[in-house]
């Protein structure tokens, strides 16, 4: 797909005062899914049951059979969902009047210790649903919810499920854009098979040096799998783009939960997306970090004894991000964003209407 042409802010003179950037302006929007032919459609269904039978689908390759065990994110050949609902915590372009169609997945394939989603992502609690029943529910979604779009939170382990449930929504009259909401984490084998089903790429670039992301997220090669995917879901969609309704349709929107003590990841990441993602590219630097999950939890006798350097000073466990983030810190990751040359942020609107 062509990306539009970059447009920056000099560029766009009185236009911006419309807060109506052209380039990013859809006249109408089919879903992706709803173009592809069918003979595409069935090399889809064929990968996604050839991945549950060896599953080297996220970048932990367990390499099992998930029609007869489990790997690392514990979930088998169907999925386990938390909650399924219209939801009004997104960004306004995502969850618009409606609402937006969420759906959360219980677990996940990382184990960051401050899960700001803790109860769902790290405990398997929930309903289990075949691929078809989950299709189902978007349907639901769609007609009784009337929402913008079906919202995917936190699907990186099951994606083989989530693409055979949207070719049978589809089959069954889904018309909505599907959202990928995910931490990054994820491999190109599965954005390939997501390629041509998803609308809308909603990663969330957590931390850039693998020191950090060893420590807090439990898997080192965290910032090097993040970079890759975020290229290649750029590649596949391009830059965010909205009908006039206010409403995104198409595109990438990167997310950044800002880490207290964390500015200089932060910065790297701004960098990343300015250099090697697009300028354009619309990024929501987000502050609402909370010490959650397993920061700030006593530290047990056992774990006092053990020589662990990070945490040694405190009683409490991962002590250094026990606290909510600054504004100073905050204003600094801003900065930072800008002085790469990225300009598309999520802020409030300075009118009665979405921010474009
Ligand atoms: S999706 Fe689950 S089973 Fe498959 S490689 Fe990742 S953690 Fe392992």
């Amino acid at each position: 797909m062509r990306r539009p042409a970059a447009l920056h802010a000099s560029q766009l003179g009185n236009k911006r005062s419309l807060h109506l950037a052209p380039p990013f302006l859809l006249d109408d929007y089919t879903p992706r899914y709803m173009t592809l032919s069918s003979v595409d459609a069935a090399k889809k269904r064929s990968k996604a049951y050839a991945h549950l039978r060896n599953c080297n689908l996220c970048p932990r390759l367990c390499g099992v059979n998930r029609y007869e065990t489990t790997g690392m994110c514990l979930i088998g050949h169907n999925v386990k969902v938390n909650t399924i609902a219209p939801h009004f915590g997104e960004e306004p372009c995502i969850q618009g009047h409606n609402g937006s169609g969420s759906v959360f997945f219980s677990m996940c394939n990382l184990r960051c210790v401050f899960c700001q989603n803790h109860d769902i992502a790290h405990q398997r609690n929930g309903q289990d649903l075949t691929p078809e029943e989950l299709g189902d529910w978007y349907l639901k979604l769609q007609e009784v919810g009337n929402v913008h779009n079906i919202n995917l939170i936190t699907p990186e382990h099951v994606v083989p499920q989530v693409a055979l449930s949207i070719l049978h929504a589809r089959d069954n009259g889904l018309t909505l854009p599907i959202v990928y909401n995910t931490s990054a984490y994820d491999s190109l084998a599965s954005l390939e098979l997501l390629d041509g089903l998803v609308d809308i790429y909603l990663p969330d670039f957590k931390l850039w040096f693998p020191v950090s992301s060893r420590r807090l997220l439990k898997a080192e090669d965290y910032a090097a799998t993040a970079r890759e995917s975020i290229k290649a879901m750029h590649a596949q969609v391009g830059d965010l783009c909205f009908t006039a309704d206010g409403i995104a349709k198409r595109g990438l929107l990167v997310r950044h939960l800002v880490m207290p003590g964390f500015e200089a990841e932060s910065a790297e990441i701004m960098n990343f997306l300015a250099n090697e993602v697009s300028k354009d590219c619309f990024v929501n630097i987000m502050e609402q970090y909370h010490p959650d999950a397993y920061v700030g939890k006593p530290k047990s006798r056992s774990k006092r004894s053990a020589a662990d350097k990070d945490d040694s000073a405190s009683e409490r466990r991962y002590a250094d991000i026990n606290r909510a983030v600054t504004k100073d810190e905050i204003s600094s990751v801003r900065k930072a964003a800008e002085a790469a040359g990225l300009w598309r942020f999520c802020d409030p609107p300075r009118h009665d209407g979405f921010s474009l």
